[in-house]
């Protein structure tokens, strides 16, 4: 059972690869779709969004052929919703609140004519912002994803200069580095970093890792104010036998290589395991299969009522052909020759809930034996605890400890997105940004 790499042919990687979502077809199209929107009063679809874009408005100017206006109106809330539209889980979001949804009808699909809308602003360059005099006052920001560049954006309109500071060569974090390429392709991400940072007074500077070449010291003296958004880092320890052998990875690992190298370069396995069941496992399952793995089966502790991916991202994985096993915590991975050759599992049983609400696995007293040459691990990332525990930051177990607005313990020191949250959604970073750069400009007294 090889682990290699250069299983399909260029065309049935490309084939494998393309866009997942595809944009509408014409103006005419969107156009259709927009005119079904009853533009609500009270929108339940932009109470349901993270960063509260006005979605009727937005619509509303696409169905009048401004979009232009409307690409301004969801970019005044999101800057990163181009990206936004292809990764948010719209199901569980705007989509899923959408009043069509109570007549039993297909919602609006927002997340189509989002993209329809910032797409055309990305292509054509519109600049969308002015920036305002400046105040003199710079903010270092640590981190180019998410939380980063919306923190860095806000910042900039309001006369602000930022320098972000990014330990990657590229910008966009995890939209970059870690997740599926059938929904953003590096090259999209690159577009939208520099569309970002087209408004100007935003200093990139890349290949700098704060505790390493950079240290918050420093940075607070050198600077009015300091924002952390540096996200989590890899996926969190199994802590069984076997984790040690050749073939079993780390998913953020996985999906980041495949990003950052072409298709053909990435080994993948006959039989491949994914532990997990969060988005980060369904991409990597679903990327796996669409490498060429002939077999490729998600293992979850819980069952699908618990699971934290979303119905159409399961549905992604069904499609794709991965098989699902409910119910599976691994207990021990073992090989032959140092490598993988199988997952032992504990058949689970639900008890009683735990802090989440979610009932929690117990063992059943039961094992059973799945045949793999690779095992991806996708139960959760973890934060940097290490980078962390090296400041004076309040933190629980690396999880900065941050109040509402964004301060921490530390005065001028603020923080957002994934390394206080400990890893939601792109939007919910996007958000995090906005709230941080608002601290930050009340903190400096620009407000
Ligand atoms: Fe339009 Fe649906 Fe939002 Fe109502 S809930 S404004 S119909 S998208």
């Amino acid at each position: 059972m090889p682990i290699k790499s250069n299983r399909l042919t260029a065309e049935e990687y490309e084939q494998n690869f393309s866009d997942i979502h595809p944009p509408f077809d014409s103006r005419e199209s969107a156009l259709v779709e927009a005119n079904r929107c009853l533009f609500c009063y009270d929108a339940p679809c932009t109470k349901s969004c993270p960063t509260e874009i006005n979605i009727p408005k937005f619509i509303k100017q696409i169905s009048t052929d401004n979009v232009k206006g409307s690409a301004h109106t969801i970019f005044v809330s999101n800057i990163m919703g181009a990206g936004c539209s292809r990764v948010c889980p719209v199901e569980k979001l705007c989509e899923g609140s959408c009043v069509y949804n109570l007549m039993e009808e297909t919602p609006i699909p927002i997340a189509r004519l989002q993209r329809y809308a910032t797409e055309q602003a990305l292509e054509k360059k519109w600049k969308l912002f002015d920036r305002k005099p400046s105040t003199g006052k710079k903010v270092a920001v640590v981190g180019a994803g998410p939380a980063g560049l919306s923190c860095a954006h806000v910042l900039s309109r309001e006369g602000v200069d930022v320098t972000i500071y990014e330990k990657e060569s590229k910008g966009g974090g995890l939209m970059t580095y870690g997740i599926a390429a059938y929904k953003v392709t590096p090259e999209f991400c690159e577009e939208e970093v520099k569309y970002i940072t087209s408004v100007g007074g935003i200093n990139l500077k890349y290949d700098h890792e704060l505790g390493k070449d950079i240290t918050l010291t420093q940075l607070q003296k050198d600077y009015d104010a300091v924002y952390l958004g540096f996200g989590v880092g890899l996926a969190r320890q199994l802590n069984i036998p076997g984790e040690e052998l050749e073939g079993v990875v780390d998913a953020i690992r996985f999906i980041y290589d495949l990003r950052s190298g072409s298709y053909d370069n990435i080994p993948v396995g006959d039989k491949v395991v994914v532990i997990g069941m969060g988005m980060t496992a369904i991409d990597a399952a679903t990327q796996a299969k669409r490498l060429g793995a002939k077999e490729v089966t998600l293992a979850y502790r819980r069952t699908q009522e618990e699971m934290p991916c979303t119905e159409t991202e399961l549905n992604i994985a069904k499609l794709d052909g991965c098989r699902i096993i409910w119910l599976a915590a691994p207990a021990m991975i073992k090989g032959e020759n140092g490598k993988v050759t199988q997952l032992v599992c504990n058949l689970m049983q639900l008890g009683e809930p735990d802090a989440s609400g979610r009932r929690s696995p117990v063992e059943s007293g039961e094992q059973f034996i799945l045949e793999a040459d690779m095992v991806i691990k996708a139960a959760g990332q973890i934060p940097f605890e290490d980078l962390v525990s090296s400041s004076q930051l309040q933190h629980a177990n690396g999880k900065i400890t941050a109040q509402k607005n964004g301060s921490t313990n530390i005065r001028g020191v603020f923080a957002g997105g994934d390394c206080v949250n400990g890893g939601k959604e792109v939007v919910d970073a996007v958000q995090a940004g906005k709230i941080g750069a608002k601290a930050i400009l009340e903190y400096m007294n620009v407000l």
